[in-house]
């Protein structure tokens, strides 16, 4: 099978099918991974799923332990560090080299990424997918029993296979730039910022006349900078943010200049809310930004990650020939679901962020208000970490478990999860009903609740007796041999 796409989506899908015995190809139509500020890491249940990979030690040894953080909310800060335990964690990883480690950890499993390779067109028909490609050595064929677009929000494959992208596009621009610290700005001790010509400026985000600005230092000696403004003039987007673009919105946003240091990236963009109306077209199927397009920082690259642990083993399956029928049909259903709660906190957030009448004001008043209280908080904090997604399960009157995330799990468990395999464990009389299964699921004698759980550590099925347990056993991995 191809992926189109060496982003975080593809690159995580690839890792994810070498653990389920497929080796994908590759392609990407950049020579090199480009060295641009985009997502600053990743967080929330990508974070809790990756406890069961290999990978998680990788990402721990380049980006320390996850934390615990202030995260913006449509422009208002939700406070995560005050709840006991957070819901959302976030792994800092700038996003270059989130996809060196990806890329290297892939080749290192035996998948040839291919540079330089860019998809020109596609056909497909009952048995295979046909791709057009431009190689550096000019332009060849291949095909596939499967190909997945993980090529972006402009996905090329999503438009060959003719698949629509519905939702809006915002007016309003946003720029963001680091620069190096100025000399002539202090930082207080509460972290707040002294600006001369200005005055004190908070940490993270303000909302003002002209629009949003926000400031904030990640690494020593640099400095976050952001504004967000309704459209000021067109501007031409293949023209790169300079410092004097830059410059300039500051202006308008805070109503007066203030020291910039050395630029060291600077990023202008507009958000949007689209989503694919479907995962699954034939032999093609869509994952990441080609999927969904999400108005708001800092879930994105976790989204696209998450559609490719859903995706690899439900694929694995179909192509080894073993996949109940409409399993792969499963990943439309259960990332659609999951795409639509991220757009809905997204959109939520957009309405936050935007305007700055009364109204306005008094709407971002009420959820601050909402927001000190922990409940809420962490019910904000599950829906950016995106843990409060449940899958819908088999059975009329579903376990309160099946359908969520395996987030507790006897130790003996991890080690086949960790190989994508699925598990079931539970007391020897539910084993012997599990039994049949066993060349396809690992059955582990435990005198606790009964579990069954899918490689991507959802719990496919929950009992204390064996109600409903073969139908899970055989809706998810077909009938037993
Ligand atoms: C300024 C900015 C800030 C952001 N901040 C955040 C953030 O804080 N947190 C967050 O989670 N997300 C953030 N994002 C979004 C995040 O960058 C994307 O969600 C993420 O890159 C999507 O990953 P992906 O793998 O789906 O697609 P991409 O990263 O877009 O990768 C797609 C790949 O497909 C390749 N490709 C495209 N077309 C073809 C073709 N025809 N043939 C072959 N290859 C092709 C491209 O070269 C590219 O390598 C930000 C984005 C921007 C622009």
């Amino acid at each position: 099978m191809i992926i189109v796409g060496a982003g975080p989506a593809g690159l995580t899908l690839a890792t994810e099918l070498r653990l389920v015995g497929v080796k994908p190809l590759v392609l990407d139509r950049l020579t090199e991974i480009r060295e641009v500020a985009k997502a600053g890491g990743i967080g929330g249940q990508i974070l809790n799923l990756l406890r069961y990979r290999e990978l998680r030690d990788l990402l721990d040894d380049a980006a320390g332990a996850p934390v615990t953080a202030k995260l913006p909310f449509g422009g208002i800060h939700v406070d995560l560090t005050e709840l006991g335990e957070s819901p959302m964690q976030v792994q800092r990883l700038p996003q270059p080299q989130l996809e060196a480690l990806l890329q290297n950890h892939v080749r290192g499993l035996g998948v040839e990424v291919r540079r330089g390779h860019e998809v020109t067109g596609l056909q497909q028909d009952d048995d295979a997918v046909h791709l057009e490609v431009q190689g550096p050595d000019g332009a060849y064929r291949v095909s596939a029993q499967y190909v997945v677009g993980c090529d972006g929000v402009r996905s090329r494959v999503r438009e060959l296979a003719g698949v629509a992208f519905p939702g809006i596009t915002y007016p309003e621009i946003h720029r963001l730039a680091t620069v190096s610290m100025p000399p002539e700005i202090t930082v207080r001790d509460d972290g707040d910022y002294d600006i001369p010509g200005y005055g004190r400026l908070a940490w993270g985000y303000s909302q003002t006349p002209g629009g949003i600005f926000a400031i904030a230092s990640s690494e020593p000696g640099q400095l976050g900078l952001y504004t967000s403004e309704p459209p000021d003039r067109e501007y031409d987007d293949d023209i790169p943010l300079t410092l004097n673009e830059f410059r300039d919105s500051v202006h308008r946003v805070l109503g007066t200049d203030i020291p910039l240091g050395e630029p060291r990236r600077l990023t202008r963009f507009t958000y949007a809310a689209r989503h694919t109306e479907r995962y699954v077209a034939g032999r093609v199927l869509l994952a990441g930004d080609a999927a969904h397009q999400i108005p708001t920082g800092g879930v994105a690259v976790s989204a696209g990650m998450l559609d490719g642990v859903n995706l690899a083993w439900k694929l694995a399956a179909t192509i080894q020939g073993w996949a109940p029928a409409g399993l792969l049909d499963t990943y439309h259903s259960e990332r659609h679901l999951a795409g639509d709660r991220l757009l809905l906190h997204a959109q939520a957030q957009v309405a936050l962020r935007r305007g700055h009448d009364p109204a306005n004001d008094a709407l971002r008043k009420v959820f601050s208000e909402l927001v000190s209280d922990a409940p809420a908080l962490a019910r904000v904090g599950a829906m950016i970490a995106a843990s409060d997604v449940r899958y819908p399960m088999t059975g009329t009157q579903p376990h309160a478990l099946a359908g969520t995330f395996a987030s507790h799990v006897p130790d003996d468990v991890v080690a086949p999860l960790r190989a994508a395999r699925p598990v079931f464990v539970g007391p020897p009389e539910l084993c012997d009903v599990a039994a049949p299964w066993r060349d396809r699921v690992t059955i582990l004698n435990h005198p606790a609740e009964a579990l069954l759980i899918r490689p991507d550590a959802h719990i496919a099925w929950a009992g204390a007796t064996d109600t409903g347990l073969q139908e899970a056993l055989a809706h998810w991995f077909g009938d037993p041999r």
